[in-house]
């Protein structure tokens, strides 16, 4: 069985809306590259008998448990005390932090009050890990199963003890494990439909684990193998996750984590050359934001027109008064007519347009709020894509981004 960790967070200001937990995130990074999922992470104000009990309950499941904070000299600070108690073993005074305690008074030339006293107490069988930082040293408890540590919660404090204290006494704690990751970035889909066409592959596996996310139009799919070899987590991860890849086949739109669709598109039109233009009315220039959103896209990105009104969009692309006028300008003749025009005045190789009704007012029977249209003018001609998306105003702007990228994407060659 590979090692599982546990967190505890510790400080009665992590319960308040002013502060965050940030520091179990820098341990569970340390963690997950030794290959120890973290199982369950807690947040326990500073009360003697709740963190003593929850200390109990993770040694008991866990073979990790980091504690973090409550480390101070103060009567608030009970981390010592109930990891005692917890653990039943006894604090003991170690002269040895007693001496590194005074000589780094003496060093910033200040009183050690005597209550400092208390941080050179460590557990019955603790190592000390040194805190250049600060006056608590961290505290390492080789445990039958794994290891309890205590670390203290200044960040400054604790990034560098996790790195250099803490993790060279871990590994050789642990069995050879590692965790490897899978990424699926997924467009064009909705979260239920994806799960439904999933969840018959993953659920049949409890390693690697399958964890779906979601925002607006835009999905993850993860797999987190552990296994005791890269190798073979690799093939877990090539088991689950190659089915998965089949069934989902053009919608995945990216394997990388950190590959937004833009920086897909990007790299797409780099590779050809091509030049991109965008003729925008309903999305308000937010496709050309996106579009642009890296650095050197000016190697593709040529210009962005937004044209809210008829008018404008006559003006500026060239769109015929009367398309406009029989057809309305939300309709295919005319988002045909706007990707043409900004393809044409921009001199580009594609134009990319969007026209709808974004609400929440407007629309018709036979095109209600929500509808789009998505066009796109290239070198083998216009397609025109009619899309309807539920939902409010905010909604139906970013999914019809992402609908007039996906577009583009599907239509560069790969
Ligand atoms: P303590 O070790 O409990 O005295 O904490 C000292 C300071 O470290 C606190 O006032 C917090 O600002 C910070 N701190 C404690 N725990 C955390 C944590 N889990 N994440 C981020 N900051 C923390
Ligand atoms: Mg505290």
């Amino acid at each position: 069985m590979p090692k599982i960790a546990e967190i505890i967070a510790i400080g009665s200001e992590l319960l308040t809306p002013q502060r965050v937990d940030t520091n179990s995130l820098i341990v569970t990074e340390h963690l997950n590259l030794l290959g120890v999922e973290v199982v369950t992470k807690h947040v326990i104000g500073d009360d003697r008998e709740r963190l003593t009990e929850a200390i109990r309950r993770s040694v008991d499941r866990s073979d990790i448990v980091i504690l973090i904070g409550g480390l101070g000299p103060t009567e608030d600070d009970v981390t010592r005390d109930s990891a005692a108690a917890a653990l039943g073993r006894k604090l003991v005074l170690s002269l040895e932090q007693e001496s590194v305690l005074i000589s780094r008074f003496r060093r910033i030339n200040r009183p050690m009050a005597k209550i400092n006293l208390r941080q050179a107490y460590l557990l019955e069988g603790a190592e000390a890990m040194p805190n250049p930082h600060g006056t608590a040293p961290g505290q390492f408890v080789s445990t039958d199963r794994g290891a309890v540590a205590l670390l203290p919660g200044p960040p400054r404090e604790l990034q560098p003890m996790v790195e250099n204290e803490l993790v060279p006494r871990l590994r050789p704690v642990l069995p050879p494990q590692v965790i490897r990751v899978r990424t699926f970035r997924i467009t064009g889909i909705g979260e239920s439909d994806l799960d439904t066409l999933i969840a018959p592959v993953y659920t049949k596996y409890a390693n690697p684990v399958t964890t779906l996310l979601s925002s607006t139009g835009d999905l993850f799919v993860h797999l987190r193998a552990t296994a005791e070899s890269v190798k073979q987590a690799d093939a877990l991860l090539r088991e689950v996750g190659n089915p998965i890849a089949e069934l989902l086949g053009d919608r995945v739109y990216s394997e990388d984590e950190n590959e937004s669709l833009e920086m897909v598109v990007g790299r797409l039109l780099r590779k050809q050359r091509a030049k991109i233009a965008t003729a925008e009315s309903c999305t308000g220039g937010l496709l050309a934001a996106r579009l642009t959103d890296q650095g050197g896209s000016s190697d593709y990105f040529v210009a962005g027109y937004v044209t809210y009104t008829d008018a404008q969009k006559a003006e500026i692309l060239g769109v015929p008064r009367e398309l406009i006028e029989n057809h309305s300008a939300v309709s295919e003749p005319v988002a045909a007519a706007m990707a043409e025009g900004a393809r044409r005045k921009a001199n580009a190789t594609y134009g990319v347009s969007t026209t709808g009704y974004a609400g929440p007012d407007g629309g018709t029977e036979f095109d209600p709020v929500g509808t789009v249209y998505l066009g796109i003018a290239g070198p083998a001609g216009t397609r025109v894509l009619r899309v309807r998306y539920g939902g409010d105003r905010y909604r139906t702007r970013t999914l019809a981004t992402q609908g007039a990228l996906d577009l583009l994407r599907k239509t560069l060659p790969k």
